[in-house]
Formats: C-alpha cells, structure tokens, sequence
C-alpha cells in the first residue's frame, strides 16, 4: 500500500522550490495542477519491494559479483507502443543477456530504458529549420516531434499519455519477462527472424545451441532450474519532469520511506545534476536505486559531493555512476574519479554509457556515433578499472531491435551514406539489433580478459 506523496501529513517535497533545469514552459499552469492531481491518484507502476530487489542486485554490480546490461531508446515515442517495438527491444536485451552471461560467466542484472523514457533534456531551447525558429522537442511527454508551432507548445495532458503509454509498455515486458517467452530455453527463438539476414544473427546462433547442450546436459543429469524459465528484467529512465516524478512518489506503508514509484530505477542526466538543484535533492530523498551521469567536466569534489548526498550510509547498490566521457576522454578523467570515490569508502557501481561522449553530426546533418568510437570507449572504461583493480560494473546502452541505420560501423558496415535509409530516433542514434549483438560479444571478450 502506498499513500500519497502530496499529503502534507505524509511528506514535504523538499526540492519544490529549489532550482529545476530543463523544465517545460507550460503555457496553462492551471491545467498541469490538474493533470497533477489525476496523475497522483492513479496507481503505482511499480512496487517498492521490485526497487529494493533491484538495489540488492546493484550491490551485486558495485562489489564485482554481476554485470549490469542497461539498454533501450534514448527517447520512447507514444507512437512505437506497440506488441512488435517492445518485443524487438525486449529480444535484443534478452540476446545481449544472454551473450555476455554465457560468454563472460557473469549474473547479467537487465535494466531496460524503458516504460517511462519519454523525457529529453536538450542543450538548445529553439530549432531553426528553413528561416522558421520553433522550441525544440522535449520528448513525447512535453511536446510534438513534428516541425510546426502547435506541436511544439508544452502539453500537460501528455503527462497522462507518458503514464498510461508506460503502464502497457511494462505491462507487456512483464508478460513477455515471465510468461515463457524469456525462458531460456528460447534463445533460439529470439534468434529466428535474424539468423540467416546477418554475421552477428549467426555468431548468437552458434553460442545459443552451445548453451542449448549446456542445458541439455543438465537436464539429463537431473536438473531443470527454475530460475530458468522467467528473467528478472527492471525499468529504468531519466528522472527529468518532475512534476510527473513527484506525482509518482509514494510513501511506502512498510517503511515510511519514500519510491518513485514510476520506475525500478531513476538516474538523473548531465545537464540536469547540479548540487543545488531540484533533480540531486529530489533524488536524494527517494529509496530507488539512482544513477547519475557523469560527463567529462565532472570533477572530483562534484562526485564525491554525489556521494555524500545520494550514498550518507554508503551502502553498496544505491548509487551507479554513469560515466559518458567520450573516447578520447575516458581514459585521462575516469581514473581519478573512481581512485578518490574507491578511497571515500563508497562501494559505487560505475557503467559507462559509450554513447552520450561520442556524437558527431554527419554531412547529411544526420546526428551518429561510429561503433568504433563506441567500443574504444568501453575498451578505455575498462583499461582503467583494470589498471585500478576496480570492477567494470556495466554498459548503458542506446539500441533498438529494428533494423535502423543510426549509427555508423558494426560487423554489418552501415555507412555515412546509408544513414537516411531507416533514420528513426526522435532524439540520439541507436545501435541497431546487429550492433548491439556485436556489442556484446566484444564486452564479454573485454570482461573475461
Ligand atoms: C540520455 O541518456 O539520453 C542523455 C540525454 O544522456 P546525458 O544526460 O548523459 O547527456
Ligand atoms: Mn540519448
């Protein structure tokens, strides 16, 4: 049971009045106090006990005993909330799981960006296109994606869409989580529609009959686990609105304690980190396992401040630090960070996003990242942990399971050329299923070495 979090009786959102980046500019104040206060009666998407899971199996990542696999849009669209987009994301994870579980020997913790990743903050507030100057999209949560003036004004209603379009997102992936599909048994048939069309399709096919014998084996000696058969899958996205978080944060009836129940875990982005700001405080309140991102201008002082105030008690699982240097970057800035927070006595997990540091626009003004520099900053993240005797605790991850042309490289070379062939992402570019899969294999070789 949970009671609400706007009950002064219950508790006091102490980070109302401090300074929030990246908010919308709702036109009708009036009208978001109402959605508000729909959004605040309707019920929990998840429980507080699935976040503690989550936050013990985080604890599993930060000492080194598990591997976090953190993936899916940058932006979610109300429009791709359909049984084929989320099952094709759902499989690509699962792949990717399986991947790195089988070929690294590690626990595989699978945290979807997904089911509430509807929310962009943006480094500019207009987009010019041809002599017109409009606000810039801010996710299907805030406002259109198409290029004209009534799209692009804030829309409160579309908090209610954000929340009913996550409901039945996380609807399905629970369905499809624990209703057979991800037995294991299946890692053929996640492989199906792929094997034939694609080297890395091939690759996957080859590892999943080694562990289709791996069970065999096992089943004839006696035993058939039935750990096997259902996968424990999180969701997880930018804590980034928060009149939408806030309405979606609960005090937990067992413990008094406050969830964003919105999703397993929350993290909060580069732009948005600000010691004093509204995001830091309102996620230093909450009990979620929480990320945060760390770009390359992160200093030392800033995450250890990350520390004292997100981790007081230190306690492994409740803190990830998302690095997102770039590739050129990882390897001057990280060491220090992780040395100073390693020494604070904080047991972080530290992934690395590969995505965010490495963008560039093409000629064709298509916004891309080249694989290479992808997995050059992986191979950095893990350089350093190595050098320090550290665990290289994750990756996080932008992907799809459609076949788009977003990103440039990977074993099936999309070119700069092909990028206007299927250019989907409403917002960053997206490893496709091939990639994401090449992905893998080439962390699990990095994990094992
Ligand atoms: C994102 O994760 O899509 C994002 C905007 O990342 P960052 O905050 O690291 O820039
Ligand atoms: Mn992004």
């Amino acid at each position: 049971m949970t009671v609400n979090a706007q009950n002064p009786a219950t508790h006091v959102p102490t980070w109302k009045d401090l300074p929030a980046a990246q908010q919308p500019e709702y036109p009708d104040r009036d009208a978001l106090r109402g959605v508000v206060a729909e959004l605040e009666s309707y019920p929990p998407l998840v429980f507080a006990g699935e976040c503690d899971q989550l936050r013990a199996r985080m604890a599993a990542v930060a000492k080194g005993e598990a591997f976090l696999l953190q993936g899916g849009d940058c932006a979610e669209a109300f429009d791709g909330v359909s049984a084929d987009h989320i099952r094709g994301k759902l499989k690509t994870l699962l792949q990717m799981g399986a991947i790195l579980t089988y070929a690294a020997s590690v626990p595989v913790v699978k945290v979807g960006r997904i089911a509430g990743q509807y929310s962009k903050p943006r480094s500019k507030d207009t987009e010019t296109r041809g002599g017109v100057t409009l606000p810039t999209y801010r996710g299907d949560s805030v406002n259109g994606f198409a290029f004209d003036e009534k799209s692009r004004v804030p829309d409160p209603e579309r908090l209610k869409r954000m929340y009913n379009a996550s409901a039945a997102t996380l609807n399905l992936v629970r369905a499809f989580t624990t209703g057979g599909y991800a037995d294991l048994r299946q890692v053929h048939a996640w492989n199906q529609d792929f094997v034939k069309s694609s080297p890395s399709g091939q690759r996957y096919e080859q590892l999943a009959r080694e562990i289709d014998n791996a069970l065999n084996f096992m089943k004839a000696a006696g035993t058939d686990p039935a750990e096997f058969r259902t996968v424990e899958f999180y969701a997880s996205h930018e804590a980034l609105l928060l009149d939408y978080e806030t309405a979606l944060t609960r005090v937990d009836s067992r413990t008094g304690e406050l969830y964003d129940v919105s999703g397993h875990m929350v993290w909060i982005g580069e732009r948005t980190r600000q010691l004093d700001g509204a995001h830091i405080e309102f996620a230093s309140r909450i009990r979620n396992p929480i990320g945060v991102k760390l770009g390359p201008t992160t200093t030392v002082d800033d995450a250890l401040a990350y520390v004292d105030r997100l981790d007081p008690d230190r306690e492994p699982g409740r803190l990830t630090f998302i690095v997102r240097m770039g590739a050129d970057k990882v390897r001057d800035k990280l060491p220090e960070l992780v040395q100073k927070v390693t020494a604070s006595g904080a047991t972080v997990a530290w992934v690395t996003d590969p995505m965010h540091g490495n963008t560039f626009e093409a000629a064709s003004g298509h916004k891309t990242r080249r694989f290479d520099d992808v997995l050059d900053e992986v191979k950095g993240f893990f350089e350093v942990h190595k050098g320090l005797g550290t665990h290289p605790g994750g990756i996080h991850v932008e992907l799809t399971g459609d076949d788009v042309t977003e990103c440039v490289g990977g074993g099936d070379e999309i070119f700069v050329d092909d990028l206007h062939q299927r250019y989907e992402t409403a917002c960053d570019p997206r490893l496709n299923r091939s990639q994401s899969l090449d992905l893998a294999f080439l962390v699990a070789e990095m994990y094992r070495a």
